[in-house]
């Protein structure tokens, strides 16, 4: 196998095997751009190194011969003492990681080629005495794992005996000195001489770059952006130019666009007499490009050819390095460069206006992920606050309130109509009413799937985790030197993980009122709605799925039909049992004849029908599945302990509580070990006789009053939780008795030619959601008119996960472990669970032509799930209203995506 390949050989597409840096560098090589010359080493030869953590046979031998052509190219050999070659050596994955991996700058350099680094710099001591030194401390730390702070000391020191303040007013003779200091300080930490010979300093520089692949920090990093551990590092080994060679040198960042806003127009930072990392390190305020202009006219002219040419040939926004030496310029890197949300959005409309791309490919370019961050309330930073710590955005949004340290807190304070941030070092189940209370969570410790984290995205609230530099204590924080009490207000952004002191201003998403049709004028002509809206619009038509919404009642149908939806896909009717119907759910499960029970239902039975006809008026015309109640009945009864307190209480103050008393007989009945695996479902309805009937005739009734209005309802039957096509076959056949009974037809449910009722079309269909659901698929479909997949259960199911339980006890591990990149209930685990969809499709398919297919799991709303979904073959997705959007957007790019592939 090859493992090293020269700029020349190499191209923009071997990111796998030549990471981003080095397939860039070797493309602007071939396009003739100035690139100092060098060669990448690849990531496969990292793998290998890892596996065996020693060096790789024959990458010796190669680096070599690369070696030689470099020293060739450049005239100089590497060390020599008269006239050295120095490379720097960098790190450089297939997707960025900035700043996780390590970088040795100066190799070559040694007591010996220092003074011919000194001549070649025509004469100047203290640029070649700042340059070893420079190398001693950065390959101290990162090959030898010396602390830094040892050499940072060291270089205080320095300047404290001197009496200044800046590292550029010690000169070449302290700077000679700080060498020496250095080199004892090496000596300490590795017990051996600093390296003197050139080739070996190369050599341990590659392999120090190679392990920090596993350095923690690239670890945690790549958990979180969800790039894959085992893809390794190539290491670039690249002649060096200097910017630190007077104030005809220099160096700098720029951009071929804003990569803020996706403004037209160059943008970056210059700063004159200095190396790469000071622009980053932001040790001295930089220069905009206009300033480059004025100072070197001839470099700046051929920096914006070099930009318009790097645009032109990536037909993206590109960011570069560069760097110029004595009034050369010089390439030091370049990519498509990252950008914001917003960012994204307005290049690839702007793109498309160019002519650079069409329509398909802007809308690959953007993502379901960008349009939901775009959704979201945004902090107003025109104020440009500045963000007291930072931790990790776990659950997008924009809050500020009062800082509270306990749950209890949390729901005392905004009982009084205060907004609240909880904040916690993590967060735990007692802390649930606190955490409904608060406007967002905080917390010190934890990541993206802690308890904090996967609690508040499930409830849709802001959450900050992980803010490491607080410490939390009883009734306060602190953080660097802000201590913030109780009752201090912050605020915190759930996206970036910023913390602000202060109520910083939040403003709506321009794009939600675009969505929901009440843009402010002032916005109307803003390119990012008008981005969002030409690529959304070009996504529906291109796609191939429909996009449905969960939603229980009108207000949410009515808002995920602006939002797009083309119907429900999920009407979850338990939610219509709560608050003051609860009495009456008490009293069926407590009826002691069946005249009692039926009271109960005949009194649910007006409630139901005006639920349902409320959601058909908002989804007139539109498909809504309504599925028939699914949780076990003890969830609408008190806590079993709560109430066995009550009683005992009450008994021992001699007491009868005769209510509470069969209320407690009761609970204790229908107490379960394992409730998600219990009485729940289609089950309930084979157990409580008249349950699902009277929601079947409050639905069929619903549906003749809208039709009857002039409406047209289209009601679909949902059974939830069946496992064997007989379940589903005992609650048709009641459900179409009573169907043709409303709609006054003997036939079946589909369809009637009674007047009024001629135009209603019921469907009678079935959750997917029990994995033998999925793998007797062919036998449910002979009574099944249509599937929706309930991938919530059908992952608890299929993996044994209780879905309530286990995200925040192990889920952590599994992640460390890599047993899964991330949650499955999150996003759908295409092996195993995916199977048993891609089973029951096929397998229902066969049995009914036309029968119809979607899912109604959280999945449906996830970008890479609906990816599955689409190749699968599913006729919708039904999502929360909120996510509509971002599911209608990625239906559209998989259908792109996959005619790309079809191309192929
Ligand atoms: C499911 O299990 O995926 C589903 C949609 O039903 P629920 O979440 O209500 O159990
Ligand atoms: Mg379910």
């Amino acid at each position: 196998m090859k493992f090293v390949y020269d700029f020349h050989e190499g191209n923009k597409d071997l990111k796998d095997l030549l990471g981003g840096k080095g397939a860039n560098l070797a493309e602007m090589t071939n396009l003739g751009l100035p690139v100092p010359p060098g060669f990448t080493i690849t990531a496969e030869a990292c793998k290998e190194f890892l596996k065996n953590g020693t060096q790789v046979d024959g990458l010796g031998t190669e680096i070599d011969e690369h070696l030689a052509t470099l020293e060739r190219d450049m005239g100089r050999r590497l060390g020599d003492a008269n006239d050295p070659l120095l490379v720097s050596v960098r790190s450089g994955a297939k997707f960025s990681m900035p700043g996780m991996m390590e970088t040795v700058l100066n190799v070559g350099l040694n007591d010996a080629s220092v003074d011919g680094l000194s001549r070649q710099a025509g004469g100047n001591d203290r640029f070649a005495w700042d340059s070893y030194r420079r190398l001693i401390q950065m390959f101290g730390k990162t090959v030898c794992e010396v602390p830094g702070h040892e050499f940072e000391d060291a270089l205080h020191e320095a300047k404290v005996a001197k009496g200044v303040k800046d590292d550029v007013q010690l000169d070449a003779d302290d700077l000679r000195a700080l060498v020496t200091a250095y080199k004892k300080v090496f000596v300490k930490h590795t017990g051996h001489e600093f390296p003197q010979d050139p080739r070996e300093q190369l050599d341990l520089a590659i392999a120090a770059v190679f392990r920090s692949w596993n350095a923690d920090r690239a670890v945690l990093y790549r958990r979180q952006e969800r790039i894959p551990a085992d893809l390794g590092t190539a290491v670039n080994v690249v002649a060096m130019v200097f910017g630190n060679l007077g104030s005809d040198s220099g160096t700098g960042v720029a951009f071929t666009r804003d990569p803020a806003t996706g403004e037209q127009g160059v943008y970056g930072d210059y700063l004159s007499n200095a190396q790469g990392e000071d622009v980053v390190a932001g040790i001295r305020n930089t220069l905009s490009l206009a300033d480059l202009e004025r100072l070197d006219k001839k470099s700046y002219d051929e920096l914006m050819q070099i930009m318009a040419t790097l645009e032109g040939h990536y037909r993206d926004l590109c960011d570069i390095e560069f760097t110029i030496e004595r009034g050369k310029l010089w390439m030091l890197q370049t990519r498509v460069g990252k950008r914001t949300a917003a960012a994204a959005f307005t290049i690839a409309s702007q793109l498309v206006d160019e002519g650079v791309i069409d329509l398909d490919e802007a809308l690959i370019r953007v993502s379901g992920a960008q349009l939901g961050q775009l959704m979201f309330p945004r902090f107003d930073l025109s104020g440009d606050p500045s963000p007291i710590t930072r931790g990790v955005g776990a659950s997008p949004g924009a809050a500020y309130g009062e800082v509270v340290f306990t749950a209890q807190r949390a729901v005392e304070v905004a009982a009084q109509g205060k907004q609240v941030i909880l904040v916690r070092r993590e967060t735990n189940p007692d802390d649930l009413p606190g955490m409904i209370a608060a406007q967002g969570i905080l917390t010190s410790r934890g990541g993206k799937t802690s308890h904090a984290a996967v609690v508040a995205r499930g409830m849709g609230k802001t959450c900050v985790c992980g803010a490491d530099e607080m410490e939390v204590g009883q009734s306060s924080f602190t953080v660097g030197s802000h201590t913030v009490n109780e009752g201090d207000v912050v605020s915190i952004d759930g996206t970036t993980g910023r913390v602000y002191l202060g109520e910083v201003p939040v403003r709506p998403s321009e794009v939600v009122q675009y969505f929901e049709g009440d843009l402010d004028p002032a916005h109307a002509n803003d390119p990012l709605v008008y981005a969002v809206h030409r690529i959304i619009t070009h996504a529906d038509e291109k796609r191939r799925l429909t996009v449905r919404t969960n939603a229980d009642t009108g207000a949410d149908a009515a808002r995920a039909r602006r939002f797009g939806a083309q119907g429900i896909g999920l009407c979850r009717t338990e939610h219509m049992f709560l608050g003051d119907r609860r009495e009456l759910v008490e009293r069926l499960i407590l009826a002691r004849t069946d005249a009692e029970r039926d009271d109960a239902l005949a009194t649910l039975l007006p409630l139901q029908r005006a639920d349902f006809l409320d959601i058909f008026r908002e989804m007139n015309g539109l498909p809504v599945t309504v599925r028939l109640i699914d949780p076990p009945l003890h969830e609408f009864l008190p806590s079993l302990e709560e109430l066995a307190v009550k009683v005992a209480v009450a008994h021992e103050h001699g007491q009868r509580v005769e209510h509470d008393e069969q209320m407690l007989a009761a609970v204790r009945r229908m107490h379960e070990q394992n409730p998600m695996l219990g009485l729940r479902g289609v089950r309930l309805g084979l157990v409580i006789p008249g349950l699902f009937a009277m929601q079947v005739r409050a639905i069929a009734e619903a549906a003749a009053a809208l039709a009857a209005e002039g409406g047209k309802p289209r009601p679909e039957i949902m059974v939830p939780l069946v496992g064997a096509v007989q379940e589903l076959e005992t609650v048709r056949a009641e459900a179409e008795k009573i169907i043709a009974e409303v709609l006054g037809s003997s036939g079946s449910a589909g369809g009637s030619d009674s007047p009024g009722s001629s135009a209603v079309e019921i469907l009678i269909g079935t959750m997917i959601e029990v994995p033998r659901a999925a793998l007797t698929a062919g036998q449910i479909a002979e009574a099944a008119e249509f599937f929706s997949f309930g991938t919530n259960d059908l992952t608890q199911m299929g993996w044994g996960f209780s879905r309530d339980d286990v995200e925040g006890a192990f889920f952590w591990r599994y992640l460390e472990l890599g047993i899964f990149g991330i949650s499955p209930f999150e996003s759908i685990d295409t092996d195993g669970v995916g199977r048993l969809v891609r089973i029951a499709t096929e397998e229902g398919r066969a049995a009914r032509p036309g029968l119809k297919l979607g899912v109604c799991g959280e999945h449906g709303g996830d970008p890479d799930s609906v990816h599955f979904f689409h190749e699968v073959g599913l006729d919708y997705v039904s999502c929360s209203p909120f996510r509509v959007p971002i599911a209608r957007l990625e239906a559209g790019r998989a259908a792109v995506e996959s005619e790309g592939s079809d191309h192929r």
